[in-house]
């Protein structure tokens, strides 16, 4: 598993986005035909996946999957096939041997090395870094600033609080959980210098008093995506040394069938600890 050749792929779709100018939302469609590639809604398929990339000669196509009606689970889902399209190997790869279809697991659960970077591209193409800082920087950290870039990029709320992470300067971390285990975590940067932090492993059981524990064993909370949020320390869910406060906010994300929690640090204000140390040059004259 190689963690650069995922930055790559983020990276070749910013600079794909940078080169034609595209800008939030990005227009797929638009995109796809520029390059002559079908786009289709395919009916109800096999469970799981999530669309599909089909070449006869030199003509591609993509079909998406409609089970899950959420317009960004389809985005990124044709985000993804453009992924197997743009990537270089991407094509040979996935028709080698004379395939002529190839069928996607999108949404970062997958453990396979070139479905994760047709995800990782998915992102770099609907979220390009240098767009979404710029829009996220308006509003305030967590749930609020998450939500607002899904409706900026058209976007699930998954996929922009994860990506939210990957970019934010705050401590955060995205939990997205079924009963009452941890399906997978993404944290900031800020959130995995946490002294003591340890991350929550796949499969590992979500805290005995937490919120999202409560919330997902009552089914309807996660169908009609209800949201609630609490007060939780950082010891309870990623065993910090020292107790620090934290927000918890949770929402369930209906035909999913999962929860997405945002924990948001509640971090001394970084400034006000700079000013304490005297060697820092007064910020205003
Ligand atoms: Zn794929």
């Amino acid at each position: 598993m190689s963690d650069t050749r995922l930055r790559d792929a983020t990276q070749h779709a910013e600079k794909l986005v940078r080169d034609e100018k595209l800008e939030l939302p990005i227009d797929l469609i638009a995109l796809a035909k520029s390059r002559d590639i079908l786009v289709e809604a395919k009916a109800e398929g096999a469970k799981g996946v999530s669309g599909m990339l089909l070449r006869v000669g030199n003509n591609f196509s993509i079909g998406y999957a409609t089970h899950i009606k959420s317009t960004g689970f389809q985005r990124f889902s044709i985000a993804h096939e453009l992924g197997h399209y743009f990537l270089p190997g991407h094509p040979e790869h996935v028709f080698s041997g004379g395939n002529v279809v190839h069928e996607s697991h999108a949404g970062f659960g997958s453990g396979d090395q070139v479905e994760l970077e047709a995800d990782h591209f998915a992102a770099g193409l609907l979220m390009p870094s240098y767009l979404f800082k710029a829009e996220a920087g308006k509003y305030s950290d967590g749930f609020t600033a998450i939500e607002k870039m899904a409706e900026r990029c058209e976007t699930s709320l998954t996929a922009s609080a994860i990506r939210y992470a990957e970019l934010t300067d705050a401590a955060i971390a995205v939990v997205i959980s079924t009963g009452s285990s941890v399906n997978y975590c993404f944290a900031s940067l800020a959130m995995r210098g946490i002294r003591g932090y340890k991350h929550p492993l796949k499969g590992s059981v979500l805290p005995r008093e937490s919120l999202t524990r409560t919330f997902n064993q009552k089914e309807s909370n996660i169908i009609t995506a209800q949201r609630e949020d609490d007060s939780t320390d950082l010891i309870a869910w990623f065993r910090a040394d020292d107790e620090i406060d934290a927000c918890e906010e949770v929402i369930g994300l209906g035909d999913y069938g999962k929860t997405l929690t945002i924990i948001t640090a509640d971090l001394p204000d970084q400034d006000e600890e700079v000013d304490d140390m005297t060697e820092r040059p007064p910020r205003f004259k």
